[in-house]
């Protein structure tokens, strides 16, 4: 019987720890900002994408691009224009936990709605996913550029990040 209980004692613990050690994790993810490789990453792909606008488009633009997590959990980025006329892009921390594989294309997509308000095109047709738009990202080699997707990641006016 002690035996017994000496496992359930020990399996108990051992759960307890792992619990302990996944929270801990996870804290620490919130806490803390994308790891510097992240970061790195997201700096080389937005200077492949504004080399592409400047071929293309013949402006040197460079919008800020800040990580936040309190965007929608659905969406892994946005584009912003604000009251005071500011574009900025955000990326959504939580969805870089994984992998960054497909960060050129969350950076081109918003970056293609970026230039949209930069071109002084603020529609809301299909929440910014125009024939114009789709043009744009395909420019700049995006690769998620379909016009009809269930997407509501444009925001102009209130910025509430
Ligand atoms: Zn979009």
């Amino acid at each position: 019987m002690k035996k017994v209980y000496n496992i359930f004692l020990i399996i108990t613990l051992l759960s307890i720890i792992g619990i302990i050690y996944l929270q801990y994790d996870n804290i620490n993810f919130k806490n803390n900002p994308l790891p510097t490789e992240t970061l790195t990453k997201i700096n080389h792909e937005v200077i492949k994408i504004r080399k592409k606008i400047l071929q293309n488009y013949g402006v040197n633009v460079n919008f800020p691009i800040k990580i936040s997590d309190k965007l929608p959990n659905n969406l892994y980025g946005m584009a912003t224009l604000n009251h005071q006329n500011e574009i900025i892009i955000y990326l959504n921390k939580n969805r870089f936990k994984e992998s960054g594989s497909y960060m050129y294309a969350v950076l081109a997509h918003e970056y293609a709605h970026a230039m949209m308000f930069y071109f002084g095109d603020l529609t809301k047709v299909n929440s910014g996913h125009t024939k114009k738009w789709q043009q744009i990202c395909y420019n700049i080699g995006g690769t998620t550029c379909e016009r009809f997707v269930d997407r509501h990641d444009i925001l102009i006016g209130k910025v509430r990040f």
